[in-house]
């Protein structure tokens, strides 16, 4: 069946009277650093444009400044920096002339890393830098005018609308608020002089640009903050930025102070749609939904629910910028699915790398530079192990024509991947091995499972190349008693292997100890497939909505019938290893389901007892009757010691080349990067 006929209200146009957008899905707002790189216009205009001609109806630019206190370190408000946006908006119009392109006006307030960062009161942010500086009338008059000068200005760059985002503790979002907006003047106290600052911006907006121009409010829909907007403010915000001429109202679900995650991968898809739909029923408006929305088939039950008129999908553009033209062909097998890691992307934002890109597809935002292109010379080559970096390698190499056998030892592809699909909440892995079990097929890689090379039967086949993607074998620590049988390496302890016992420690903090730790505290269904556990966990009330949705009492999670031990030698903090974005949700998900975590760990023996150690100098006997071993990983190259030794030339990737703190990230990265130059 074609894509069309399968989602057919993904793929009904929407009509805004006085333009139309040729489907549903838009791709959301992603800032991705290359907005303040100095070569960042023709790279925007590449990734962009790749974007448009993947099938969006609409796309939206990462937050663009209207002024310098705006933050950011980059601006929209003159003519010379209008010409250089033409680069954009000309790019994505020539690649398909049907889509829409929207720029994001972005003023980050309090969150501005400048000391000249703005907000209704001088209230710091949990996550800011430093204390803003009060806006006078006149300092707030200067707002005004520049949001109202800068959406002008896109408007002469080419762009077809703006977005103005009034959400996620930015500068509109904190007049909103109470605890942010300690203000006894006009523009503070009551609901009414709360909301006047973001409604006269768009006013000031839709003045600036005419009638014949998109423009889109993103309103904080459920802001998970304690004491944030109440439900009746919320609705008359929305009417109140419609009355003020916003044509389109999107949802956004979240400050990003607010310690609820409503991203990351372990919150259910379309999670928040519910809010948006009953938003949409109040609201006499097409709105947009998002979070957690990341292949077409949720877009469209999401759309067939009446829950919204359009679907945002940011970080699947990332991964897949072809995602709705594979939708509407009905290839959607070959959708190579973000599964909502933030490691390549949120991670880089807020981690002040600047540049973005993608965990599955390091492509993204490297359009102008990491290219696939075909081969003028097909080579015959051996891939070697088909984890992360085994597959990434062989399906781009095939990709471009070489002809490529991928050998694997093991039973079936996904390597470390297999382990992580079986983490509750790390679900969305099974879809990346789906996309590369469908393109392994499509690029016609020779796959031959059970198969263990060597490097006799590697050069009696006369490959050309041989790649070394053997991954890694676990850390197996000198400890006295390491043999003991309470002892359970951490792939026996993933994979069910071996019997776990109530008593738990675990050797290791690292991401795989985080991942295991969870894995024997969990209990009942994995809240990333269901939303009411989900809710539960996190302490969401969908059905009430109190203020910021959320109830303000601490969650109670379901957890095993365990005690357990998280443990490391270093005597920081643990956890600091694992995503900036996303480590906060695992330290807290353990932390209530009791685990304690210990550093500054000295591990003695393991004897019946349990494990002996000195904690901080102090002896401590941890009597548990399981040992799990995530102590990190060694590289595993037998196999590129014998090539050496047989004077094979070979390429090492991933685990096999570097195993220390190795990442999916990095071996996906590398390996797309050799299979381009090979
Ligand atoms: P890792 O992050 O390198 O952590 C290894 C852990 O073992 C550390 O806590 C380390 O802490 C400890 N350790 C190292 N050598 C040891 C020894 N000789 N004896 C005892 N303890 C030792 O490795 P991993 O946990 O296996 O993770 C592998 C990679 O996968 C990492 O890059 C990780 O980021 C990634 N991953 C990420 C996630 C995620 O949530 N994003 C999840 C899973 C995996 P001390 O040295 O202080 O004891
Ligand atoms: Fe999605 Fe992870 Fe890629 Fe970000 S890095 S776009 S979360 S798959």
């Amino acid at each position: 069946m074609s894509g069309t006929n399968r989602y057919p209200h993904v793929f009904s146009p929407l009509n805004l009277g006085f333009t139309t957008l040729k489907n549903r899905i838009l791709m959301g707002s992603m800032h991705t650093g290359l907005e303040e790189a100095p070569d960042g216009f023709p790279r925007m205009a590449a990734y962009y444009a790749e974007r448009a001609r993947g099938g969006v109806g609409m796309i939206i630019t990462g937050g663009i400044p209207p002024n310098e206190e705006g933050g950011l370190g980059s601006k929209l408000s003159t003519p010379e920096e209008a010409a250089q946006h033409r680069l954009i908006t000309e790019a994505v119009h020539a690649a398909d002339p049907s889509v829409k392109i929207v720029m994001q006006i972005l003023h980050t307030g309090p969150l501005a890393g400048t000391p000249a960062c703005v907000a209704p009161s001088p209230v710091k942010s949990r996550i800011g830098r430093f204390t803003p500086n009060e806006l006078d009338e006149a300092g707030i008059e200067k707002q005004l005018a520049d949001f109202a000068n800068c959406a002008a200005m896109a408007r002469q760059a080419g762009y077809d609308g703006v977005e103005i985002i009034g959400s996620a503790g930015y500068l509109l979002s904190t007049f909103l608020v109470q605890k942010t907006n300690l203000r006894t003047d006009r523009w503070g106290g009551p609901w009414e002089n709360r909301m006047r600052f973001p409604v006269e911006v768009v006013r000031r907006v839709r003045e600036a640009v005419g009638e014949r121009f998109i423009v889109i409010f993103r309103i904080a829909a459920m802001d998970m903050l304690e004491g944030g907007l109440a439900w009746d403010e919320i609705v008359s915000l929305g009417h109140a930025v419609v009355q003020a001429g916003a044509n389109i109202v999107s949802t956004h679900f979240c400050w990003h102070e607010a310690p609820v995650p409503t991203i990351a991968t372990m919150v259910p898809r379309a999670a928040f749609a519910q809010v948006t739909g009953r938003l949409r029923r109040e609201l006499k408006v097409p709105m947009i939904t998002s979070n957690r929305i990341n292949m077409p088939q949720v877009a469209e039950d999401v759309l067939a629910r009446g829950d919204a008129d359009m679907v945002s999908m940011a970080r699947p553009m990332l991964a897949d910028p072809d995602l709705v033209n594979k939708a509407r062909e009905g290839r959607e097998d070959e959708i190579n699915t973000c599964i909502g890691c933030n490691q390549a992307c949120l991670d880089h934002t807020f981690g002040g790398r600047l540049q973005v890109s993608c965990l599955v597809n390091p492509r993204a935002c490297n359009e102008t530079k990491l290219n696939y292109l075909p081969t003028p010379a097909p080579k015959r080559i051996a891939v070697v192990g088909a984890g992360p970096a085994g597959l990434a390698f062989a399906t781009t190499a095939a990709q471009r024509g070489h002809r490529v056998t991928l050998f694997e030892a093991g039973p079936e592809i996904g390597g470390q991947f297999n382990l992580a699909k079986r983490i509750p909440g790390k679900e969305e892995f099974h879809e990346t091995l789906r996309y590369f079990r469908t393109m392994l097929a499509k690029t016609g890689v020779t796959l031959r499972l059970n198969t263990r090379a060597d490097a006799a039967g590697l050069k009696a086949e006369g490959f050309d190349e041989v790649i070394v993607a053997t991954g890694i074998e676990p850390r197996r620590p000198d400890i006295p008693g390491i043999d003991h049988p309470m002892v359970v390496p951490y792939i026996d302890a993933i994979l069910g292997r071996k019997p776990i016992g109530r008593r738990v420690a675990l050797i290791g903090a690292g991401g795989i100890g985080f991942d295991v730790a969870e894995l024997v505290t969990h209990e009942g269904t994995s809240a990333a497939l269901d939303i009411d556990v989900f809710a539960r966990e996190w302490g969401i009330d969908f059905k009430n909505h109190p203020r910021g949705g959320v109830t303000g009492v601490v969650p109670q999670v379901a957890r095993a019938d365990r005690e357990v031990f998280l443990l490391q030698r270093k005597a920081d903090a643990l956890g600091k290893t694992l995503g900036r974005t996303t480590g906060w949700t695992h330290r807290l998900t353990l932390q209530r389901r009791g685990v304690q975590m210990i550093g500054g760990v000295e591990y003695l023996k393991i004897d019946d007892a349990g494990l002996h150690t000195r904690v901080n100098g102090e002896p401590r006997l941890f009597a548990v009757d399981t040992v799990i071993v995530c102590a990190g990983q060694m590289p595993l190259r037998t196999l590129a010691d014998q090539l050496q030794a047989a004077g094979l030339k070979a390429h090492l990737v991933g685990g096999a080349y570097e195993a220390a703190e190795l990442d999916a990230k990095r071996a996906i990265d590398q390996a797309c990067r050799l299979a381009a130059e090979v």
